[in-house]
């Protein structure tokens, strides 16, 4: 630590993205710069906040920011730089500030680097943690990005009713998880898919799925998406693409809807998988709809509104997989794409 000129100067740790990724990232495609420092104030007359990182989420779409750009191809989230620092969703405490909505003590998620220290300049996205009587870890999931895209997702794509018949895919994550437990409240019969058995006995033990199963283990996921829906599925929450997408399109209802929030298993190909049934929607009269979270921001106090007494009363629980320390976030991060976490992937920097 050094002091100059009154402000003090610390050194910052560092994930780094190596160079541009093709195909499955490995861990070597990121690495921990430890050498770099950062002045503890933000620069004078910015309107910048420099905040102490806490926590950091590992998100899918991060992958696709690790893709080297295709003029005229352009992916719908900006790429990240090589030599820089990985971005993205994390919960930081600010420990300066020169923006008028922002002081001292403050908390907030939103997007930050992946670094112990960073000095954010735009602070649109940023949101202020004023509800501290739940871990604060949780903003990186279940009351933060992924929390809200299950909410979006769910109510405002998926027009949910009573007792329709809802499949989600990846349904142990961050995002599925959740869509899982708002479906049980609205009375909705729930099937979710996951990895491993482990993942399937919470989301059936846990969670208070009605039923799971192993996508890993059936060899036909059409006839075993029929022996959890013999009379169909009304609701596809849809994170994977690729067969599961395929073996859905043949067992939806007559006026089913998905929602299209991600399909994790095209992230790492070079060329994505085609889809084969996608003329069942026609017949079948089922809407499609792709949706981003960032544009539902503004119902985030109505989602707080509806889940924060859930969690109190302890109708809504949340997994996460919690890995230590900034050097342990690049395992964390690519073990998403081999199903390694458990429940949220969420990466502790500071507790406080
Ligand atoms: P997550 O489920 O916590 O983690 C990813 C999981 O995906 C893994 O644990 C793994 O679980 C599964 N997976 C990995 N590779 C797969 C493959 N090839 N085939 C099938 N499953 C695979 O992630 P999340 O944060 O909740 O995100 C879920 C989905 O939502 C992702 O597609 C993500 O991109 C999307 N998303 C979209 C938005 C939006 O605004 N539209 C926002 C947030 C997230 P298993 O062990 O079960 O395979």
């Amino acid at each position: 630590m050094a002091s100059g000129g009154g402000v003090e100067e610390v050194s910052n740790k560092q994930v780094i993205l190596k160079d541009y990724v093709s195909g499955f990232p490995k861990e070597s495609d990121m690495y921990l710069n430890t050498s770099g420092t950062i002045k503890l104030k933000v620069p004078e007359g910015s309107n910048a906040i420099l905040v102490k990182n806490l926590y950091l989420s590992c998100d899918p779409y991060m992958r696709p920011r690790m893709r080297q750009p295709i003029p005229g191809n352009e992916s719908y989230v900006e790429p990240f730089k090589p030599g820089s620092p990985i971005a993205g969703y994390g919960v930081a405490k600010v420990l300066d500030s020169g923006h008028p909505n922002f002081k001292k003590g403050d908390l907030v998620w939103g997007l930050t680097g992946w670094e112990e220290y960073s000095l954010i300049t735009t602070t649109e996205r940023l949101f202020k943690i004023h509800h501290t009587d739940v871990p604060l870890s949780y903003y990186t999931g279940l009351l933060g990005m992924p929390g809200m895209t299950a909410y979006a997702g769910f109510y405002e794509i998926c027009s949910p009713k009573k007792g329709e018949h809802v499949f989600i895919s990846a349904a142990s994550g961050a995002v599925g998880q959740l869509v899982g437990q708002f479906a049980k409240l609205l009375g909705c019969y729930v099937v979710g898919s996951a990895g491993s058995k482990e993942k399937v006995d919470l989301l059936k033990n846990k969670f208070g799925f009605n039923e799971a199963f192993n996508y890993k283990e059936e060899p036909d996921l059409r006839a075993a998406l029929k022996r959890y829906f013999p009379e169909g599925i009304d609701i596809y929450f849809e994170n994977v693409g690729g067969k599961m997408l395929d073996a859905v399109l043949l067992n939806m209802r007559a006026h089913g809807r998905f929602a299209v929030c991600g399909m994790i298993s095209q992230y790492n190909l070079e060329h994505p998988e085609g889809v084969h049934n996608l003329m069942t929607v026609i017949g079948k009269q089922v809407r499609m709809e792709g949706f981003m979270v960032f544009e539902y921001y503004h119902l985030y106090p109505k989602f707080l509104e509806l889940v924060l007494p859930h969690i109190k009363e302890g109708k809504i629980t949340y997994v996460e997989d919690v890995a230590e320390g900034l050097e342990s976030a690049p395992a964390a991060l690519i073990g998403l794409f081999t199903g390694r976490n458990v429940g949220k992937q969420v990466v502790v920097v500071a507790r406080e």
